[in-house]
Parts: C-alpha cells; structure tokens; sequence
C-alpha cells in the first residue's frame, strides 16, 4: 500500500497489528481520527496509553483489577472458598456476564501446550496450588476450553492437588443448547452420554 506520508504510515502500521484489522481497515481508522479535533485524539491515545500503564493484575487470581486485589476476590458476598479455574481473562468476562457463578476465579494465563512451548512452569499454576492449600479452598471448577490442551492442564493441576482436601469438577461439555443432534460430532455425542444428568436437576438449571 503506497501512502503519501511517513506520519500516516507509521499509524496504519500500528493498527495493523491489532488482532483481525488489515492494513485496509487500519488505514479507515486513522483516516477517521485525522477528521477527529486534536485534542479529541489526544484523548484516544491516553486513555489507552493510561490502561497499559496502570492497570494491574490480581495477585490473588491475576483477573484484571484496578487495584492489587479485584473487586471480585475483594467482595465477601462471594464464596471465597470456590474457585473457577480459566484460561484467560475474556472466560471471566464471559463467565460473569451469565451472572451464574458467586465464587472466585483463577487465571492461568493460558494452557499447558507443549507444541506451541507453553508448560506448566509459564503459567499461573503453581500459585493456584499454593492458594488452594493456603486458603483451604472447598471446592475446585475447571472452566478450560475441551480440548487436548485443556485436558492436559486440568491433569496436570490434579494431580498436583490430589492430597488436598477440595472438591474438583469441571463444567459440563456436551450438546450446545439449541443444537441439534444429529449434527454433533461424536466425541461430543458420547461426552454428552457419558456426562448425563437426572433430568431433576436439568430443569432446575
Ligand atoms: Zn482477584
């Protein structure tokens, strides 16, 4: 893309590198804030430069916080002694918006992949394990996405916490509600079977 500014460039090339924005949207972007006043896109850049600079993580579940203990590790309303293992911090976010879970999370800050480099020791695990037996938690919620990676790290922290006395669930996999069956892959279908529920219970929920 042949642009008649360095200025212009250096901005298109810095959006580009957001996830999912080409150089073309890139270009829509910064030409948009160039019809912006000034001070209008003095305010984008800093209240973004300001975000990375102050935001801080958790030292207790490494969510995103404000300050050095998160709104939801800092609220006694919610068992403190629950916590729901994620990912990330989107699963938060996600987990949240259902308005369904009153305990506390943990963010491991990825997945045990060994292909792509990742053990255990880059992750958020071994403060999970001091946490669970510092804090004498109850009980433990995987909340990790089902996949092999997924299914390595809820053994692997398993078995680090086997001779501690807390509950270990995961979170159902099966059908996707308002799918159909017939098109469910198989592994999905028989996790689904294996999984079942009392049918008491899934009214309830
Ligand atoms: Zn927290």
């Amino acid at each position: 893309m042949q642009l008649p500014s360095t200025l212009l460039e250096n901005a298109v090339n810095e959006f580009a590198k957001l996830p999912g924005i080409g150089k073309k949207t890139a270009l829509r972007m910064v030409l948009h804030l160039l019809k912006q006043n000034a001070n209008e896109v003095e305010l984008f850049s800093e209240t973004i430069a300001k975000m990375r600079r102050e935001i801080k993580f958790c030292q207790r579940c490494f969510n995103i916080s404000d300050s050095d203990i998160c709104a939801i590790c800092a609220n006694r309303q919610r068992k403190q002694e629950m916590i729901c293992v994620v990912e990330n911090i989107r699963d938060v976010i996600a987990i949240e918006s259902t308005q369904q879970f009153n305990g506390t999370y943990h963010v491991l800050g990825g997945v045990i992949s060994p292909l792509d480099g990742i053990g255990p020791d880059q992750l958020n695990i071994a403060s999970l394990v001091h946490r669970i037996g510092e804090e004498k938690t109850a009980e433990i919620i995987f909340a990790l996405s089902p996949n092999i990676q997924g299914d390595t790290t809820i053994y692997y922290i398993q078995k680090k916490i086997q001779h501690l006395p807390c509950t270990v669930t995961t979170i159902a996999r099966g059908i996707a509600f308002g799918g159909e069956l017939e098109y469910a892959d198989e592994m999905t279908l028989a996790r689904s079977m294996a999984n079942r529920l009392p049918v008491q219970q899934y009214v309830k929920s």
